[in-house]
């Protein structure tokens, strides 16, 4: 590890503290799901769980440096996660965002196991740049289809889902993504609730539009 320079450590142990969170909070389960985070002096690299090894059982120097711009290192001592091929590509295209979270949530992927996307239920669904919470075909997980179809649903979106599999959401720091994954599986229940006890009212274009105008002034004031 002694090759690992400080900043990346902290990156590094930041990725772990995250894994375990997600699997602590209810949010994901076992070695289902992945995070990548920008890294590098450009941004030009990103830094990826790696494939299929538990969270309780990951260390600083088993997360993946891997170039933006190039396929994995395939000598590497662990492989990067199945999906490293849609992280690339959101942070190589989303150069507003610093983070990608990838998991299983149970409501997120119960709608997608019923091919539904969430639409404008609540207001919330502006932290997601627009008026609904797109989903992608379904594809076989760590294909180039997957990771082209999940590219192309957040090209104005800071979240999907993914058909019969889970969830993807970015955020401009690890930090932001999270918190943008917890409040997306939030919104799938209260969907999913309130179409138990009746039917749900889905706020307009123009309500919506309003929202996401709101949310760009939203938040602690700013000191002078
Ligand atoms: P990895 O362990 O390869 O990251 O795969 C988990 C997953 O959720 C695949 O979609
Ligand atoms: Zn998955």
């Amino acid at each position: 590890m002694s090759n690992i320079l400080p900043d990346d450590l902290a990156t590094r142990t930041a990725i772990i503290k995250a894994c375990r969170w997600m699997n602590s909070s209810g949010i994901n389960q076992g070695t289902s799901g992945n995070i990548s985070v920008r890294t590098g002096g450009a941004g030009e690299d990103m830094l990826i769980t790696p494939s299929g090894v538990p969270y309780d059982d990951l260390a600083p120097e088993m997360i993946v440096r891997m170039s933006l711009s190039s396929e994995p290192v395939l000598d590497a001592p662990l492989k990067p996660s199945s999906e490293w091929r849609f992280h690339q590509t959101l942070l190589r295209n989303r150069t507003d965002m610093a983070a990608v979270v990838h998991a299983h949530p149970a409501y997120c992927s119960a709608l997608a196991i019923n091919r539904e996307s969430i639409p404008a239920c609540h207001y919330m669904i502006a932290a997601f740049g627009g008026h609904d919470v797109p989903l992608t075909k379904y594809h076989l997980f760590g294909s180039q289809a997957l990771a082209d179809d999940v590219v192309k649903a957040m090209r104005d979106r800071h979240g999907c889902l993914m058909s019969n599999h889970g969830s993807v959401v970015v955020g401009e720091s690890l930090e932001k993504a999270l918190w943008r994954m917890e409040e997306l599986e939030n919104l799938a229940k209260v969907y999913t609730l309130s179409r138990q006890i009746g039917t749900p009212v889905i706020l307009d274009r123009d309500e919506m539009a309003a929202v996401v105008a709101a949310f760009a002034n939203y938040g602690p004031v700013k000191a002078p």
